[in-house]
Parts: C-alpha cells; sequence; structure tokens
C-alpha cells in the first residue's frame, strides 16, 4: 500500500513450481462467503501482469474471472492493483487512515490448489499496526501463514492507527480491534463483549479456535457484520452512542457475529466450505444458519444478563407487530427463500416486501416457535441451545456437514418427540407462526390491540388511526409510494410503486404530511389522490378501509400456572 490516498492495494502474487501443471488458471472471486451475492471483485483489478523474471508469459482471458497461463510447470509471478474504496464488511478498503484486507476481494486463487499453504506478506505505511487471527511467521515482520486459501481470505486483516485490546477467557486469547472515531465508552462495550463471549463459550462448552479477533470499525453509518471461522468483522455507526438502544445494538451484532463461528462457520450445510468462488453457492439453510443465529443472539443477550426477560419481551412484542403486518411474510417457504437469496434477497425487486420475507426476520420467529415447542415437550427443560450444542458435537467438532434432516433429527432428539409437521408447514411450507398462541402456553400474555386503541391518552389521536389506505411511503422529501398492500384501498385505486402522491382531497402533500391527510379521512370515506406517474399528473380516488395493523405486547403472565412458569423459566432464564 505505497500510495493509501490512490486507494490501491498494490499485490504481488508468486506461484511456485507446479512441475505437474503446465498450464494453469488464475481465478477471482465472485463473492465473499456470509454475503450471498455476485459482486464480481475482478471489476476491481488494474494494471495485471503475469510474467516469469520479468518476461510475460502467454496468457488468455478465459471470462470476466479467469485467466489461463502457459506456466510451462515453473514459477509464476503475478502482480496487479486492486482498487478498495468500498467500506464495508465484506470488501477491501484503503484510505490514508486505515486498511482493511478481505482476502476475496484481494486475492487470486489457482484453481485445483486451494488446499496449498499460502503466506502473506504485509507492507503498511510505518507507523500504522496490523491486527489479524491469521498465524504470524516467527522472525519476519508482518508474515503470515494460512492452511490454504479459504483460511487466508477468511481471515480478514485490519491495518492503520487502531486501538487494540486482548483479553483471555478459558484457554483462548480473545482480541480486539477498534478503528475510527466513537462516542462509545470503549470499557464498557469490551465488559459486554466479554460477558457475550462467555455465555456463548458456556452454551457449547468451550472455544473451537485458540484466538480469536473482533475487527470493528467506526464509521458514520451502520454497516452490519460478517462472521469467519476465528474473527468477526463488525460496522458500527461509531458517533451513535447516545442511549441504552445503540449499546444493545452492538452487543446484539456482537451476539449474532461471534455465534456465526458455531452456526455456519463449523456447523454448516456441505455447500458453505469449501467454497466455490466463482458462482452462487445454493443452500436451502439460511433460515438456520442466519434465522436461528438472529434468534440465539437474544438467548445469548438473556443468558450473560445484558438482557432481562422483561425487555426482552418487550422487545419481541414491538418486533412481532412489525413481522406481523409484512404481506409477503406467508408467500414463499423459508427454504425457497434461503435458495433465491442470490436473486430475490439481495436483489430485490419492488413487490419484494408483497412476495417474500426476509429469512433473518422469518427465521428468528421459526426459531422462537421451535424452542418454546421444545420447552414445552420437555417441561421446559430443553431448547434449542441444546439442540446446538448437540448438532455442534454431533456435526460441527466433527467436520460433518448437515442437512435439514440432520436438523430436524436433532430436534425431535432434544423434544423426544416427532416433529415433522413443523418442517413441512413452517419450513418447506407457508402456514402462519403460531407465535402468540405458543407464547400463552407458557405463562406469556400477548395482547393485540388496533392503533386507535393503542392510543389510549387522546381520544383524536385515537379516532385518526382507524383509516388504512394500505401505503408506505420510500424515505426523502417526496412522498413516493415505496409499497402498495395487495388488496388495501390504494391497490384498488390502482396505485403503485414509485408513484408520486402530490395532493390528497386538493391539499398539497409530500413524505411528512401524506399520512397525516390520508388520516382526516375516517374508515369509508373517500380520498381523491394526485399523484405523477412517469412525469404524468393523473388522478384516483380510494376509500379508506378500518386498519387491520396491530400493536402486540408481550409480558410475562404473573397468573401463569406453576407448570406454565417451569416451562417459562426454562426458557427465558435457564439453559
Ligand atoms: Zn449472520
Amino acid at each position: 500500500m505505497p500510495e493509501p490516498s490512490s486507494h490501491e492495494f498494490h499485490v504481488t502474487l508468486d506461484i511456485p513450481a507446479l512441475s505437474d501443471r503446465p498450464i494453469l488458471d488464475l481465478v477471482f472471486p465472485a463473492w465473499t462467503p456470509g454475503s450471498y451475492m455476485v459482486r464480481d471483485f475482478s471489476r476491481h483489478i488494474y494494471d495485471l501482469q503475469i510474467a516469469r523474471n520479468g518476461t510475460p508469459l502467454p496468457c488468455e482471458r478465459l471470462d470476466k474471472l479467469r485467466w489461463r497461463v502457459q506456466s510451462e510447470g515453473r514459477p509464476v509471478r503475478v502482480s496487479y492493483r486492486v482498487f478498495a474504496f468500498e467500506q464495508s464488511v465484506r470488501t477491501s478498503f484503503l484510505d490514508q487512515d486505515r486498511a482493511f484486507l478481505s482476502g476475496s476481494s484481494l486475492f487470486f486463487l489457482v484453481d485445483g490448489e486451494q488446499t496449498r499453504p499460502c503466506l502473506l506478506d504485509v507492507e503498511p505505511p510505518a507507523s500504522w499496526r496490523l491486527s489479524t487471527a491469521l498465524s504470524a511467521v516467527r522472525g519476519a515482520r508482518h508474515r503470515f501463514s494460512a492452511a490454504g486459501y479459504d483460511e487466508l481470505v477468511d481471515q480478514p486483516v485490519e491495518v492503520g492507527r487502531h486501538r487494540h485490546f486482548a483479553f483471555r477467557q478459558g484457554g483462548t486469547r480473545f482480541e480486539v480491534a477498534i478503528a475510527g472515531p466513537t462516542n462509545a465508552d470503549i470499557a464498557h462495550l469490551l465488559s459486554h463483549l466479554r460477558r457475550i463471549v462467555e455465555a456463548t463459550g458456556a452454551l457449547f462448552g468451550g472455544f473451537p479456535f485458540d484466538r480469536y479477533l473482533f475487527v470493528i470499525h467506526a464509521l458514520p453509518e451502520k454497516g452490519g457484520g460478517l462472521e469467519h471461522a476465528c474473527a468477526c468483522t463488525l460496522d458500527i455507526a461509531g458517533m451513535a452512542f447516545e442511549d441504552e438502544k445503540a449499546y444493545q445494538r452492538f452487543d446484539e451484532l456482537c451476539a449474532h457475529e461471534f455465534f456465526h463461528a458455531w452456526n455456519v462457520k463449523r456447523i454448516r450445510d456441505q455447500v458453505l466450505g469449501p467454497f466455490d468462488y466463482t458462482a452462487e453457492n445454493y443452500t436451502r439453510l439460511l433460515w438456520f444458519h442466519e434465522g436461528f443465529t438472529e434468534y440465539m443472539q437474544a438467548i445469548i443477550l438473556l443468558r450473560a444478563g445484558l438482557v432481562t426477560p422483561e425487555h426482552y419481551l418487550k422487545d419481541l412484542g414491538e418486533d412481532w407487530a412489525k413481522y406481523a403486518g409484512r404481506p409477503g411474510r406467508n408467500v414463499t417457504p423459508l427454504s425457497e427463500l434461503s435458495f433465491e437469496a442470490w436473486i430475490k434477497q439481495y436483489k430485490p425487486a419492488d413487490n419484494y416486501t408483497n412476495r417474500a420475507v426476509s429469512y433473518y426476520e422469518k427465521g428468528k420467529w421459526a426459531a422462537l416457535l421451535l424452542d418454546l415447542v421444545l420447552r414445552r415437550a420437555t417441561e421446559g427443560w430443553r431448547g434449542l441451545p441444546h439442540l446446538f450444542r448437540r448438532l455442534w458435537q454431533s456435526h460441527g467438532q466433527r467436520g460433518r456437514p448437515i442437512t435439514v434432516g440432520d436438523v430436524r433429527a436433532a430436534a425431535e432428539s432434544v423434544g423426544r418427540a416427532s416433529l415433522g409437521w413443523y418442517f413441512s408447514r413452517f419450513i418447506d411450507g407457508t402456514a402462519e407462526l403460531p407465535v402468540p398462541s405458543r407464547l400463552r402456553q407458557l405463562g406469556i400474555t400477548a395482547q393485540a390491540r388496533s392503533p386507535a386503541q393503542a392510543e389510549r391518552e387522546d381520544r383524536v389521536k385515537a379516532r385518526r388511526q382507524q383509516g388504512w389506505a394500505g401505503l408506505s411511503f420510500a424515505s426523502g422529501e417526496a412522498a413516493v409510494v415505496k409499497n402498495v398492500v395487495p388488496d388495501s384501498p390504494a391497490w384498488r385505486a390502482g396505485l403503485t410503486f414509485r408513484d408520486e402522491i402530490v395532493a390528497v382531497n386538493d391539499h398539497r402533500v409530500d413524505a411528512s404530511t401524506v399520512a397525516r391527510r390520508l388520516a382526516d379521512c375516517a374508515p369509508g370515506q373517500t380520498a381523491t389522490i394526485a399523484f405523477f406517474r412517469q412525469e404524468i399528473l393523473r388522478a384516483t380516488s380510494l376509500r379508506l378501509a378500518r386498519s387491520p395493523e396491530r400493536k402486540w405486547t408481550f409480558a410475562i403472565d404473573p397468573a401463569a400456572s406453576a407448570a406454565q412458569r417451569r416451562i417459562r423459566d426454562g426458557w427465558l432464564r435457564g439453559f
């Protein structure tokens, strides 16, 4: 990185003599494991030279990511530059302050040689430090070894003037690299991180690594996380630590990515490692790898004492209200949402909300449901933590991939019950997840109220919440339609995605006033709508319906029976 401000890494790849290979295919990854979208990283390669002792070798470009080299079994040097100016957990980045190396967007693989050990030399600017979980080679500055290409690109490398912390838990060393400005209390973040690590280790009975690295990028905006076998990268909004909620969001992200060190990195579908870096790797298990992790992150925070059961139930009720209002939640089975992630979830069309739902979100509710089913079947003694521990021991720890059949078998063995109905209805089918009724069986109150009922203090406000058009709007100044719920009043009035509503009942509206002008109308009343569609002014009218939206409140039921309390405590407080 001799010119950090150019955002270009200068990369040299030395391939040793491979006497049995007169021809080498150099391949540049199309995607980053953990982020299921084809990104074609080769679009950032420049000045590619393939040579031996400075003499260019005969070579042919086969397609967007493959180069074929006549190496005659002798050594080859490949040098190139990579433009890296996208700050995300899945892309490399370089500027005057720091560098982030995400191997799949930086390094070629030699086709057929992925299991060959690699050495990585990093040459950062003089005053920069380096953090990675790769093994350092003794006696050489910034030289690291990897067992193969998979490990090389699975170990992020942070370089710059970031802060670096370390702690031990059991026999494992944990390191934390924090780059970028933040108003967070770092000691507070680290103490939470320790408790998350401890609770997760307790669930699985120890750690499957000697060293683990948390790379934290404090950025202007939140960017999410990405899991690795011995590390994770967390992009957080650095200056957002203004309330407890911000720390809770940090805890959730950490717990999620750390849980992945087991679920998806070691307890995993066959296709998720070793990877095919050149194309989509299709799995029907993302609801399990991501959705169940999304659920388990909350269980970990409960076990770590970072969230109380009461607080958890409050958040759960608010989240259920959002989920239960999604029109596309029961259209496509979870297993198919997973399989099609590459072309649907990560390339969403305008109708995504009506025809699909995130496998993270629905998978989380499917996980909760399965936990409740298992807890009830075992009088509170066993649940999803036991299922994960079992799959870890039977598969992850032994390097055996899992199938959906293995998940089912583990669940049936934990619950000592037949669970085919759960998988056919909720994983391969599209039945509504009966979360509120299952919660009530466990001594939890689950109450639904209309928006008008939920507004208890102000009768005028309550009355204004009764009407419903079925519209949602994109962020911005203009009232641009983001979604129209199928068969809603707006749908029947012919409104569609991207229409820009400019007046309701002849009153001019924008994004901040359109909902208020619609709320002037009671259910049954008609509103005239003026809108632009492709620059042409049009008009329609819609008759408002009574709002089908519901707010949900989940809470501990003080009147629960002793048997219900036992199950509930097993779920919320036990392991
Ligand atoms: Zn995840």
